[in-house]
């Protein structure tokens, strides 16, 4: 399966902040790891985040590649591997076609993968913005509590999306157990 990840609140820790140096990245606990098993169990992993941190002008793309490299290489130690990142470096004003909730991110996943759809695939996100680009690309979507994860669910719960089920998570640690899980994927720590 093809599983699309947000950024900011799904891998890494995010107050609502800028984050603009690799110093100023740090995963969630259990976030890597949960990469790494989800790679191990077959799947593979794409990046979709929105970075107008660069369109504003608070870090440049360098900065966001060297992100991307703590971040490669923190799941590759464990044994995993981030297949592509994708980001938009507009800012909301800009009105591209990539910022999320537009699904242009997606259809780079889409085209870098030679799908022809990512019906299948799968979406977490922690804001409305993931749930809504996953969903009009044709994806399955999960939302986390993490970063901004809580306050998405309360509102989701005013203002649900139509015709939608979205499962709700802990953390990405929680839902690659729920994957694995269904998958018949023992985990390391449970007897067999
Ligand atoms: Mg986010
Ligand atoms: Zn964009």
């Amino acid at each position: 399966m093809l599983i699309i990840l947000d950024r900011d609140g799904v891998i890494n820790q995010y107050d609502g902040s800028y984050i603009c140096s690799p110093d100023e990245w740090h995963p969630i606990p259990g976030s890597i790891d949960a990469v790494a098993r989800l790679c191990n169990a077959g799947h593979r992993i794409a990046v979709a985040t929105n970075q107008s941190g660069i369109g504003r002008g608070y870090y440049d793309v360098d900065t966001l590649d060297a992100m991307h490299d703590k971040l490669k290489g923190l799941v590759e130690a464990a044994g995993g591997c981030i297949d592509l990142i994708t980001y938009c470096p507009h800012r909301p004003d800009d009105y591209c076609r990539c910022r999320k909730p537009q699904i242009g991110l997606l259809e780079q996943i889409r085209t870098h993968f030679q799908l022809n759809s990512l019906n299948g695939a799968i979406m977490v996100g922690d804001s409305r913005k993931d749930l809504e680009a996953g969903l009009s690309a044709g994806c399955d979507v999960a939302l986390v509590r993490t970063g901004n994860g809580l306050e998405t669910e309360c509102h989701l719960q005013e203002r649900p999306i139509p015709r939608a089920r979205i499962p709700v998570y802990n953390t990405l640690s929680s839902f690659a157990d729920a994957v694995l899980a269904a998958e018949g994927w023992q985990k390391q720590n449970e007897s067999v």
